[in-house]
């Protein structure tokens, strides 16, 4: 699928060619194929129709920039109409010092138990007092499951009882929280398989009793077109104030996530990235929408056009420092604390690492999360590693063809380096030598 995209949005390329300004006839011959393109990453069908209207709207007289061609002034249009629409820039729940209630909604699947652990760890990570609530007043399963993840994360959890209301629920709460300061309380609420009146209803009514500050809807990045209508229906009956996005990990594109915060214009504030509780990351808008157009490689090539002095990468022989390595390494530094200062230390690393390479936890995570998304044999062989396993890679960590493409450039530097620093001590001194 990531391969037909490719071709059809090189085929724009080739289409609209170089002029100054785009036409009428080129707009719409690359918005057929960009609508194809949202169709087959499962954006609802109307959402990608309003969608294309506005670009072209914007695309129409445009002047093509610089050194791009027309196809790609449309190109990158597109994509930055995607993050806005996506939401611009990655957003954060609002967070009060105090009394912070976030309530929790979604079908039965989507995730909401997970995510409610995963929130749990990453703000009791931030040194925030987390309580959770177990409130499926239905099934006991579903509580003693949120249960076991807070003992993992190591919070404590409120369990409603069978048929309890939302009143006593919220006494309960009450009397909980006069013994136990909390400053997070993050409600995990029963779901449906589809949505459903008595449902809603039950949410309503625990929501009023509760007044959560966020109203968050965790949406299944699988559901695809359906997420738009589970997206407007509980908006209308709870009032969301947020969206969560679960299973970035899978095969979905992301079409839903555009639909349910087009239709909502709620803001994504977390992808869920694994079934672990360490799988929640910041939704970051530029990343899914190269994602949703499977367009890596072109935005790859605009760029390039635009720093017309970026080589493209060469490809060197397997030495014995292979990702695999690489991996191990980040994994053992990142246990040693601050890593910026630990690898200035090392002679010629500064120079080493790529323009603009900020060695940070953060970056470490990103670069374990690429390098787990591969096989062992790319792991051990790089050389292997082409376009499209670059792009299935890209779509399995979450990442984009070009963070890819970096990680890469910089094992290969790193790999020099190492080579270098054994030639000056390798094994028993004698490492010169060897050949
Ligand atoms: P709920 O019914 O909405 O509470 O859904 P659960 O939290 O029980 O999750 C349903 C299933 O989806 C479980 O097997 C989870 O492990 C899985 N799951 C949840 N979030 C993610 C995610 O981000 N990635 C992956 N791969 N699986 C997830
Ligand atoms: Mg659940």
């Amino acid at each position: 699928m990531f391969e037909a995209l490719g071709n059809k949005l090189q085929d724009i390329l080739d289409r609209v060619g170089r002029e100054s300004k785009l036409t009428d006839a080129q707009v719409k011959a690359a918005m057929r194929e960009i609508r194809m393109a949202l169709l087959e990453a499962d954006v609802n069908f109307n959402v990608a129709k309003d969608f294309v209207a506005k670009v072209s709207e914007k695309a129409v007289g445009q002047e093509v920039q610089g050194s791009l061609t027309g196809g790609q002034t449309v190109v990158k249009l597109v994509h930055d109409e995607l993050i806005e629409t996506l939401g611009g820039e990655s957003k954060q729940p609002t967070l009060k010092t105090d009394g912070n209630v976030w309530f929790m909604v979604g079908l039965q699947g989507a995730g909401k138990t997970t995510s409610t652990g995963k929130l749990a760890a990453f703000y009791k990570s931030k040194g925030r007092r987390v309580l959770l609530v177990a409130a499926d007043t239905q099934r006991p399963a579903a509580r003693d499951q949120l249960e076991v993840l807070a003992k993992q994360v190591g919070v404590p959890v409120l369990k409603v009882n069978d048929g309890e209301t939302p009143q006593e629920t919220r006494r309960r709460l009450d009397e909980y929280l006069k013994t136990d300061y909390r400053d997070l309380v993050i409600v995990d609420t029963a779901g449906r398989l589809q949505i459903d009146e008595a449902l809603m209803d039950q949410l309503a009514d625990l929501q009023t009793e509760l007044h959560p500050s966020e109203t968050l809807l965790v949406v299944d990045a699988m559901t695809g077109q359906e997420a738009l209508n589970v997206a407007r229906v509980f908006d209308e009956r709870v009032n969301l104030s947020g969206l969560i996005i679960t299973k970035m990990d899978g095969d979905a594109r992301g079409g839903a996530a555009l639909s349910a915060r087009s239709v909502t214009g709620h803001p994504i504030y977390f992808a869920g990235t694994s079934e672990k509780l360490t799988g929640l990351e910041p939704f970051y808008p530029d990343r899914v929408a190269g994602r949703i157009l499977g367009m890596g490689d072109v935005l790859g090539l605009i760029e390039r056009a635009q720093q017309a002095d970026l080589k493209a990468m060469e490809v060197k022989k397997p030495g014995d420092f292979d990702l695999e390595d690489l991996l191990l390494q980040l994994r053992q530094i990142r246990k040693m604390g601050p890593l910026g200062d630990l690898l200035k230390l090392i002679p010629g690393m500064s120079r080493a690492l790529p323009e603009g390479f900020n060695v940070d936890e953060k970056q470490i995570q990103r670069i374990d999360a690429m390098i787990s998304s591969m096989t062992v044999k790319e792991r051990r062989n790089p050389k292997i590693i082409d376009g499209r396993r670059r792009k299935r890679i890209a779509a399995g960590s979450g990442h984009t063809v070009q963070d890819i493409n970096r990680l890469l450039k910089m094992h290969e530097q790193m790999k020099d380096m190492m080579k270098m620093l054994q030639r000056f001590s390798g094994p028993g001194g004698k490492g010169m030598g060897k050949g």
